[in-house]
């Protein structure tokens, strides 16, 4: 990505704030637990997007206070080291290879979209604490203290462009969302911050969100879903019915709640307990919950059949895919286009956002959602 635009980390700038109340050292033969006790110190330094990392503060160690919008609490956007510092006989203070430590620090931060840092001034700095700690470490063989450098998001998270408008997916060959055995179904802040880079790549390839993927035994790339939205296909039938279909709840998929609402309406317009508003009451809709493929996209595209796909979720209720942006097996992207509509949103689509939000405002009544 280049130099950092904004001042990096400084440690000439480093402000020193020693504590006024030192806590008593326990003695090497005392039971000593892994993290339990800490040191009088710890350095903090932040980082503004406007005016870069601020100046290096070590100050008495205590509790953060945090927005709690912050980013590290919903999406887990934090990442953190850990390497030891450890005295000998002569009495001076040693690190162990802690340059390694930094490096890796800094591709962490580099994956998570965190910002970045100089290295080789962090590690000033981490010496500059040990320093100050000095008498924390143990002069006893076998005994060192542990140091953990952590980076945490203090910012807001990823935001959702409203409207109807189409968005694009870039299909993402090289990053994976969920997979099987793993937690993609669950709404854990574990799975969000590894999207975070992948989604800045996508916005600078000219894609709203990524289309997140999943190989399967054949080799064919599995549609999971999209951004941070589950995602619809409808495909129009022989028999001149619909199609909608959905990945299955497998276990690499969030169960949306809009999801659920989508297929439920559906089903409720085919059964003839609802009429969406725009769709005619005998045209059937039949909900499927089955894998498909990008070959499948393709595939219905190329067949004229594919008339709508659409992602859905709390944020947005409903967003048309306009694009999907695929890479050919010489790793070119190709785009994906779908049918263009008026107003940018086809007739499902619409009916389903216009019948959600109906219900969320209260004009529509339906199976007591509304709450
Ligand atoms: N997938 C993911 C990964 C999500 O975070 C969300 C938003 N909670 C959704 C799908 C959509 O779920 P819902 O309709 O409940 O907002």
């Amino acid at each position: 990505e280049g130099p950092v635009p904004v001042p990096d980390l400084d440690p000439s700038k480093l402000i020193i704030t020693r504590s006024e109340s030192l806590k008593p050292i326990p003695k090497p033969e005392d039971l000593l637990v892994f993290g339990t006790i800490k040191t009088d110190h710890m350095l903090i330094v932040s980082f503004d997007p406007a005016t870069g990392w601020s100046a290096p503060e070590i100050k008495p160690y205590g509790p953060l206070s945090l927005d709690p919008a912050s980013s590290c609490f919903q999406y887990a956007s934090n990442l953190f080291e850990g390497l030891k510092a450890y005295v000998g006989p002569d009495g001076v203070p040693r690190l162990f290879r802690p340059e390694k430590n930094m490096a890796r620090m800094a591709r962490s931060a580099e994956r998570l979209a965190l910002p970045p840092f100089n290295p080789d001034a962090l590690l000033e700095l981490i010496k500059k604490l040990v320093i100050v700690d000095k008498r924390w470490i143990p002069n006893a063989t076998g005994y060192s203290l542990y140091l953990r450098p952590t980076i945490i998001g203090t910012r807001s998270g990823p935001y959702f462009r409203n409207g109807t408008k189409p968005i694009s997916l870039l299909a993402s060959t090289e990053n994976v969302r969920a997979w099987p055995g793993g937690t993609g179904s669950h709404k854990l802040s574990g799975n969000y911050s590894p999207g975070f880079l992948p989604q800045r790549v996508a916005i600078k390839q000219g894609y709203d969100q990524i289309l997140w993927l999943l190989k399967d035994e054949n080799g064919s790339y599995q549609v999971t879903e999209a951004g941070i939205m589950n995602i619809f296909v409808v495909v129009s039938r022989e028999d001149g019915d619909l199609d909608l279909i959905t990945p299955p709840l497998d276990g690499t998929i969030l169960a949306g709640v809009t999801r659920d609402s989508v297929l439920a309406l559906a089903n409720a317009h085919t059964d003839g307990k609802l009429v969406l508003p725009g769709i005619p009451s005998n045209r059937r809709l039949h909900t499927h919950e089955r894998a498909f493929t990008t070959a499948d996209i393709d595939h219905w595209l190329t067949l004229g059949r594919l008339q709508e796909m659409f992602s859905v979720g709390t944020a947005a209720i409903l967003a048309p895919v306009g694009r999907v942006g695929i890479k050919d097996l010489k790793g070119d992207i190709k785009d994906l286009i779908l049918p263009s509509y008026e107003d940018g949103i086809g007739p499902l689509s619409h009916a389903m956002l216009q019948m959600i939000l109906a219900i969320q405002e209260g004009r529509e009544n339906f199976e007591g959602w509304s709450v």
